[in-house]
């Protein structure tokens, strides 16, 4: 049992002035965190209480199917040199010397240690499968710290990295973290949602996310609440209602029309009576190439074209053309490639490669122009569009791809699922993803297989962040007093606040209860300040815990409050009833969380 009159919990009525998100604000408020520098923070009592009961939840879970480590923060040049990622992770990444000179880096991942452990001590593939984990500090150079906990320079991460002899041994590798992974986030009291995401351009196969709706994310997430269908913006795709075509006019072919003060696909739209999903909308990009072989990166012109009312993808863009990064066309390369003004380009008299990327323009069309007619474009000609397009008769390009977002409410891709998908921003608490073998092939890490033949093993690594639970935990269960944390990662389970101090009956009760409480195992916090009981239900408001027990004056007569801070309802229990009602309510939580697992 602890007394809050012995602890330091410093609460505060203010916000910082920068701070935008709920958890933000109430782990500063709470007295959960205080920042140091920029993304840097500590971590006080009541926060390092709540990270380490994640922490044991994550350890227990991954005990299932994993063995600990635990590996250095500061990790050597060389390693990353193998891997080729000391140049790739660029300015994230925190380097220092030491004193003779050598170059070091403070560690943003582990691929490259665990790898060099299995390089240099497993030999047989009847040491596979291995799953390695670990929790630990990690850090990032962070561009723009901000949002208290979530973006940040240093935090904690559990990273496990699995080692199997092939592909099959991976995909049992992967799924076993997918539902220890589940398993951990319903634990912690988490709504979250599993999607499939981009792999990048990393070589990997499959990567899932583990995403908690919330307006405090960053990444924007689609999903169908009919079915489990859930995927990162960048990945999501949607089934379009078929679009009425508009009739031909003249003899059917392209016509020229003077459309004055028409840049804006809203105004083309009303110039030619048509919905905007029957105009075509350019947008232009230079993509990077990098140079292969020591050549250098080259910039090159990439035309998009979709539907009026649809959006480019950037992400899904780059990896339809295989650039490695986009920028908006010049008005002076507009008119190299199109000899048009933005606002009137179209794909009409295009000249186009063979291969994306290569010399002369790439003309990326979107899917859903697919077997369109009579289509409204840009003349690549100031105050003039087309009209009549038709898709392969009038243009063709260098690859048709689907590189739109998908929108709120379109319908599920899902064969007969009949859903509307949902999208929305969200914050990433874990990923999971197959490496394959880039560090195993770069850095030699080589077993003998079933035949005594030299293979590779195949690679995964998975992560979580520990600071991530607790933020998103916050932001899905806050209200204008403050927040609630599920008991499994609450600070304490119950605070049991003795309204009046200086009244003995009062205390005598208070401090009698919390110590039974406290010996069925309970995590108890009694409130035995002296202070007016307003203050103290502020604080038991504020500070995340899920359960407050008033001893007032009803105690006299044998009753007390206990007030469950998510509804926040309260009702008078019996003293003798007390300790067996907040053992239920526990219980009744975690098995609410157990059943939607
Ligand atoms: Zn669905």
């Amino acid at each position: 049992m602890h007394r809050w009159s012995k602890l330091f919990i410093p609460t505060l009525r203010e916000a910082p002035a920068d701070a935008e998100v709920a958890s933000h604000k109430f782990l500063i408020r709470a007295g959960y965190i205080r920042q140091l520098g920029a993304g840097i923070y500590n971590y006080l009592f009541l926060g390092q209480r709540s990270l380490n009961k994640i922490i044991g939840i994550v350890r227990e879970e991954m005990d299932q199917i994993g063995q600990e480590f635990f590996l250095p923060a500061i990790l050597p040049k060389e390693l990353w040199i193998e891997s080729g990622r000391w140049s790739g992770m660029g300015d994230n990444m925190f380097r220092l010397k030491d004193r003779k000179g050598a170059d070091l880096c403070l560690g943003m991942t582990h691929e490259e240690v665990m790898t060099s452990i299995a390089r240099s001590e497993l030999r047989s593939y009847k040491q596979l499968p291995q799953i390695w984990y670990q929790i630990q500090t990690k850090f990032r150079d962070e561009p723009r710290p901000k949002s208290g906990l979530l973006r940040v320079r240093q935090f904690t991460m559990k990273d496990s990295y699995s080692f199997d002899i092939d592909a099959a041994g991976l995909d049992k590798s992967f799924d076993l973290h997918d539902a220890v992974y589940r398993k951990i986030f319903t634990r912690c009291g988490l709504k979250f949602v599993a999607v499939e995401a981009d792999s990048g351009a990393m070589g990997g196969s499959q990567s899932q996310e583990f995403m908690v709706y919330t307006d405090a994310g960053e990444d924007l997430i689609a999903s169908c609440p009919v079915c489990d269908y859930a995927a990162n913006l960048e990945k999501a795709t949607s089934r379009l209602e078929p679009v009425a075509e508009v009739e031909p006019t003249g003899d059917g072919n392209p016509e020229l029309v003077h459309t004055p003060d028409c840049a804006a696909i809203a105004s083309v739209a009303e110039f030619f009576k048509i919905s905007p999903a029957s105009d075509i909308k350019c947008v232009a990009y230079m993509g990077l190439k990098r140079g292969q072989s020591g050549k250098p990166d080259t910039w090159h012109g990439v035309a998009s074209f979709l539907r009026g009312d649809h959006q480019v993808n950037e992400t899904k863009l780059m990896g339809a053309v295989g650039a490695a990064d986009l920028r908006t066309m010049l008005p002076e390369e507009l008119e190299l490639f199109f000899k048009g003004p933005a606002g009137y380009l179209g794909p009409v008299g295009l000249k186009h490669n063979e291969k994306p990327l290569e010399e002369g323009l790439t003309v990326v069309v979107d899917q859903s122009l697919e077997g369109r007619k009579n289509l409204v474009a840009g003349a690549n000609k100031s105050d003039y569009h087309l009209r009549n397009v038709i898709p392969g008769r009038d243009f063709t390009w260098t690859l048709m791809a689907d590189i739109r977002s998908v929108n709120e409410g379109e319908a599920c891709p899902t064969d007969n699922c009949g859903g509307k998908l949902v999208v929305g921003k969200a914050v990433e608490v874990g990923h999971i993803f197959k490496l394959g073998y880039k560090y195993s092939e770069s850095m030699g890490a080589r077993v003998l297989d079933l035949n005594g033949k030299q293979v590779t093993p195949i690679m995964g690594s998975y992560g979580i962040g520990i600071e991530r639970i607790l933020t998103a935990a916050i932001e899905q269960s806050n209200d204008e007093n403050g927040f609630w944390l599920p008991a499994s990662i609450a600070p304490f389970t119950v605070v049991v606040t003795v309204t009046n101090v200086s009244d003995a009956a009062l205390r005598d009760a208070g401090e009698k209860l919390a110590e039974e409480l406290a010996a069925t195992g309970l995590d108890v916090l009694l409130d035995d300040r002296n202070e007016r009981a307003g203050v103290k239900f502020k604080d038991a408001d504020l500070v995340g815990i899920p359960y407050r027990i008033n001893v007032g004056k009803k105690v006299a007569s044998g009753f007390i409050e206990l007030v469950s801070r998510d509804k926040a309802t309260s009702i008078d229990v019996a003293l003798a009833d007390i300790v067996a009602q907040v053992k239920q309510r526990v219980a009744e939580e975690a098995l609410l969380t157990a059943v939607e697992d």
